[in-house]
């Protein structure tokens, strides 16, 4: 059992990196693989300003390399690389990358979600050529172009700031009347002169042969149907959970996100040895965006880290 490991954690964002910071302080050397592209959804962000302790704001990517930077400075193994399959029916668990495989006692599930796309034929065909989905990375592309944003929440909102940097237009199409995003954010879009919104209405097709074009939307009050001329989209509809790897292997909800085992059983979730961060799965736990579809902040996600990495220490200790 000598190459058993203590702990794999699965995923890099701020859930991932905090688990890796506090268990590699509990001396317990966690394995960290971190996924081909590393730092989840901060590494796309630009100005993060509701993270405490940076009253001046900080850039995603630079607080993210401050979380790897600070679990390594303790000896967290980190490995940028994807995870290939999870097998989690017997102990040890085996994590395998590519041909090679990992076992470990406990593994805690950090993997975070990936941005929700509208589903339409050719926006899929037109990603990277009009279609995007992170203004911080592509706003740059748009100087002084057209462009809409699809969605009504907080990142709709961000998005369509970030793109006023470059783009001379932008316009948030949402299908709602009444905005999901937090009412700073929806002031501030609506402060902004280059931003407008098209309400009660979604896009239904992106047009355009080899790049974006414009878009037709459908007023879903009069059912009407109109294009709109601009030179990009950006999909800002929200995230899925990145669970295809434990399908089957730990308990998902209806959308895919990881249960937890508190919340299966509804067992007093204090009792001695109640997990709150275990999965159904004994010895496997979970952490961040992948199972919470509520709070999704960073600072949540890296206290369910930490919660994590807390009853991996007891758990391992109890075995
Ligand atoms: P979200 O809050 O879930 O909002 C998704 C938006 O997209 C909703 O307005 C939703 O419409 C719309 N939508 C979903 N599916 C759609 C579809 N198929 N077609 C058209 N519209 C669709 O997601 P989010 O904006 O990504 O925010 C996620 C979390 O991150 C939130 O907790 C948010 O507060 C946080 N966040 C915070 C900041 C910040 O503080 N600066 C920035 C970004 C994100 P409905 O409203 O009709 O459901």
């Amino acid at each position: 059992m000598d190459n058993v490991r203590n702990v794999i954690i699965i995923g890099s964002g701020p859930a991932g990196l905090t688990a890796a910071l506090y268990l590699s302080r509990a001396n317990l050397k966690p394995l960290l693989i971190a996924g081909s592209k590393w730092g989840g959804q901060l590494m796309l962000t630009t100005d993060v300003e509701n993270y405490p302790g940076f009253p001046k704001g900080i850039q995603g990517p630079d607080l993210m390399k401050n979380f790897r930077d600070q679990a390594e400075r303790f000896g967290t193994e980190i490995m940028d690389s994807d995870v290939t399959t999870v097998d989690f029916k017997v102990r040890p668990f085996k994590v395998k990358v590519s041909d090679r495989s990992y076992l470990t006692k406990s593994v805690i599930i950090a993997s975070g979600a990936d941005t929700r796309w509208l589903g339409l034929p050719n926006e899929k065909r037109l990603i990277g050529k009009g279609v995007s989905s992170c203004a911080p990375c592509d706003a740059f592309f748009f100087k002084d172009k057209r462009v809409i944003v699809a969605g009504g929440g907080d990142s709709a909102m961000e998005e369509a700031l970030t793109l006023t940097k470059f783009a001379s237009d932008v316009k948030i199409v949402h299908r709602r009347e009444a905005f999901r995003a937090s009412k700073i954010m929806v002031d501030r879009a609506k402060a902004n002169k280059k931003i407008s919104f098209i309400l009660n209405s979604e896009v239904v097709d992106v047009l355009g042969r080899d790049k974006v074009e414009g878009v037709k939307i459908n007023n879903k009050v009069d059912n009407k149907t109109s294009d709109i001329l601009v030179d990009g989209i950006f999909v800002a509809i929200g995230h899925i959970p990145v669970t295809n790897l434990f399908q089957g292997q730990v308990d998902l909800d209806i959308k895919g996100y990881v249960m937890r085992k508190a919340k299966i059983h509804f067992g007093d979730p204090d009792a001695p040895g109640n997990y709150k961060m275990m999965t159904s799965t004994e010895g496997v736990f979970v952490a961040g965006d992948v199972h919470d579809y509520h709070y999704r902040q960073a600072v949540t996600a890296a206290g369910y880290g930490c919660m994590a990495a807390l009853e991996v220490e007891k758990w391992v200790e109890a075995q």
